[in-house]
């Protein structure tokens, strides 16, 4: 058995820890759990522990465990790629988009974001280490992609969200997440009634303490949480 409680600890110090070293009040960074392919139950096993955000990749698999949880007041996070014949769910189920990398995603989720709810707050996902074989907004076109989402009614745009280039060398990590930083920071002078343009999403299980350094507000963290994925 996982023991999400010790887990949970363990992360929750290496966040402060990092907020620490880097100066940085640890209010600051939030933590998102990420529960791709892991059940419902445990879901619950960690939101019983006083966890709230929950990250998801995969529609359906979100949206069955959205309905076994359904008694919880939970707050779900889309994280994965995002086909555009799959918005209006995304749309209706979540109340975060890490994922938006192109216009026509951000027009329809706004479009289809129903009007009761509160508009759908959604980062920027830029392709920072500019992968050809990852999803993501070229760090050239976020200004104009930021253009975009700010003119559009129902959504909220809050920063920026990477998955850098798979490395173990610090320095190398460093530099993507310090990049990511700049942007957010050439962003916000280019959006500068924007006041809630306050999203930096990076940092994984693997490299938090390193991202939570360039200034990341949101912790996306799976597996030292959940465990290994199977
Ligand atoms: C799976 C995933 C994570 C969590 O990664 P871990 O290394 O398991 O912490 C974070 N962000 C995204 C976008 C993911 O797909």
């Amino acid at each position: 058995m996982t023991d999400f409680a010790q887990n949970l600890s363990s992360i929750r110090y290496k966040i402060q820890d990092a907020c620490q070293a880097a100066g940085r009040p640890s209010s600051h960074v939030n933590l998102l759990a990420v529960s791709k392919t892991k059940p419902a139950e445990q879901v619950r096993a960690v939101a019983a522990l006083g966890q709230t955000h929950f990250g998801e990749n995969y529609l359906q698999e979100a949206l069955d465990k959205q309905a076994a949880l359904a008694d919880l007041d939970l707050v779900w996070h889309f994280i994965g790629p995002i086909q555009s014949n799959k918005t209006r769910p995304i749309a209706e189920s979540f109340a975060w988009v890490h994922s938006v990398d192109r216009a026509k995603i951000a027009q329809r989720l706004s479009d289809q974001r129903p009007a009761h709810m509160p508009p759908l707050q959604v980062c920027i996902q830029v392709n920072i280490s500019e992968e050809d074989s990852k999803s993501g907004c070229l760090p050239a076109d976020v200004a104009k992609l930021a253009s975009t989402i700010e003119a559009l009614p129902n959504l909220n745009l809050r920063g920026l969200m990477a998955i850098p280039k798979a490395t173990d060398n610090p320095v190398e990590q460093a530099a993507a997440f310090n990049k990511m930083q700049t942007l957010l920071t050439e962003l916000k002078s280019q959006l500068a009634d924007n006041k809630q343009l306050d999203t930096l999403s990076m940092g994984m299980s693997g490299d938090m303490g390193t991202a939570i350094a360039a200034g990341s507000t949101i912790v996306r963290i799976g597996t030292a949480l959940f465990g290994a994925r199977g």
